[in-house]
């Protein structure tokens, strides 16, 4: 069991120790992705554990100093350091760890933490412990796990739900706390006392012995990590997104440092926002309320020339093939044939216009008089094609369009009247119509 120096001096960022045990440092065990990994008799690196990340840091050995990557717990209690060096071969490991004395059992060896990554760890786990003793003080919603991330940490609140006014009232109170800067202490109980004690938290019954943080007159949990010494030294807490989860809610949060750094984001996408707008940053949503408006108006006045402009082609399509009885069919330009019984067909590739208005267009066409049969195609991405006829016609434009795109490993479908589907692209339409066509004529 290594002797955890953080559980009694957080502050403690040099230490030093002896090496106790000399971990996957053999090629023969040693898997691709094994790593080499130091026990020592004690450490102020902290393990990942209860919600809190690892330290990083530097172990100097003999005068070499190598980088701590990872920190874990194994389950027996000893805190395994991984070093970021490469994975040594049998022959090496034989001599580093025998003949030269480093990573030897027993080799004396210095640690250092890196302080920024462990400072603002302490700041996320001290701030989650107020935070969590807002939520009950305020509302009696207990937190039910913590997860501390790269960017931001997030508490899970035993609650049906989390409203806006709740989560600023949660924010406000947390920071009331930051800024009477309440001495954070650690203090050790037995396990009966601390039942008694009415703590936030009390972890499964396992331990006889249990380490207490205690934020003056505010919160006491039961707890192994890493905390500042007052709660000034948490800098701010500022609550993020919350979002209903299964179990009840989650609520993201930063602090201290992280909180800087998330304003300053914000700050730099509001000013480039407003930038765009030439408004002043509060006036940004309603700029983009408005902008969503016009854009919602444009679109609609877009749709209705559209169809407007479709209306005006498929009528000026069908009259003339109607009235210069052209049995042409193939070209870009609409052209089309008398079908024996009085049907007209027309067939039309649009380059210039997607699939939407090739739609438009045939359904236009067909309802322009009777006995009319619509084959249109557009090569715009993605290219498609509609065949429709006239309600009530005589061919089968469902089955026409199965037969014409499995001939070139389209897909789609539909009923005796009305057909689309997707072609390939670099398809060649002007045929496919032109095959399609020449079916029914
Ligand atoms: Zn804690």
């Amino acid at each position: 069991m290594t002797t955890r120096l953080y559980y009694d001096q957080p502050e403690l960022l040099e230490f030093d120790s002896a090496v106790e045990e000399i971990s996957d440092m053999s090629g023969s065990e040693a898997g691709a992705g094994s790593r080499p990994a130091l026990i020592l008799r004690e450490t102020a690196f902290y393990p990942t554990s209860g919600g809190q990340v690892h330290d990083t840091g530097w172990i100097t050995v003999v005068g070499e100093r190598v980088r701590v990557a990872e920190v874990v717990e194994a389950e027996d209690g000893r805190v395994v350091h991984y070093l970021e060096t490469p994975a040594l071969t049998g022959a090496e490991a034989h001599s580093r760890t025998g003949a030269d004395g480093r990573f030897s059992i027993g080799a004396a060896v210095h640690g250092s933490i890196d302080a920024g990554r462990r400072r603002d760890h302490m700041q996320q786990h001290t701030g989650q412990h107020v935070l969590s003793a807002a939520f009950i003080e305020l509302y009696q919603m207990p937190t039910v796990s913590f997860h501390m991330g790269e960017d931001y940490c997030s508490i899970d609140l035993a609650a049906a739900a989390l409203t806006a006014a709740q989560v600023e009232k949660a924010e406000k109170r947390a920071n009331e706390i930051v800024a009477a800067n309440r001495p954070v202490r650690i203090r050790y109980v037995r396990r009966e006392e601390a039942e008694k004690l009415g703590l936030r938290k009390l972890p499964p019954a396992e331990r006889d012995e249990l380490r207490l943080i205690e934020v003056t007159d505010f919160d006491l949990s039961a707890c192994g990590g890493t905390h500042v010494g007052a709660t000034g030294q948490i800098g701010a807490i500022l609550l993020r997104k919350s979002e209903k989860t299964r179990q009840g809610v989650r609520v993201e949060f930063v602090c201290g440092g992280r909180a800087v750094a998330a304003a300053r984001r914000d700050f730099a996408a509001l000013t480039e926002a407003a930038a765009l707008f030439s408004a002043q940053m509060g006036d940004v949503p309603e700029m983009i309320r408005k902008t969503f408006e016009e854009s919602k108006g444009w679109r609609r006045q877009r749709d209705e020339a559209l169809e407007e402009l479709a209306e005006v082609m498929a009528r000026a399509a069908v009259r003339g093939i109607g009235s210069s009885g052209d049995r042409g069919i193939g070209s870009s330009e609409p052209s089309g044939a008398v079908a024996p019984a009085e049907r007209i067909v027309i067939t039309r590739v649009f380059a210039d216009r997607d699939a939407g208005f090739a739609k438009l267009f045939a359904q236009k066409a067909v309802r322009a008089g009777a006995g009319i049969v619509a084959l249109v195609g557009s090569t715009v991405n993605p290219p498609g094609v509609v065949f429709a006829q006239t309600p009530g016609g005589t061919g089968d434009m469902g089955a026409l369009l199965k037969q014409a795109l499995a001939a070139v490993g389209g897909r789609g479908g539909g009923s005796r009247d009305f057909a689309q589907g997707g072609v390939p692209a670099g398809c060649d339409l002007e045929k496919l119509l032109r095959d399609a066509a020449a079916q029914i004529l």
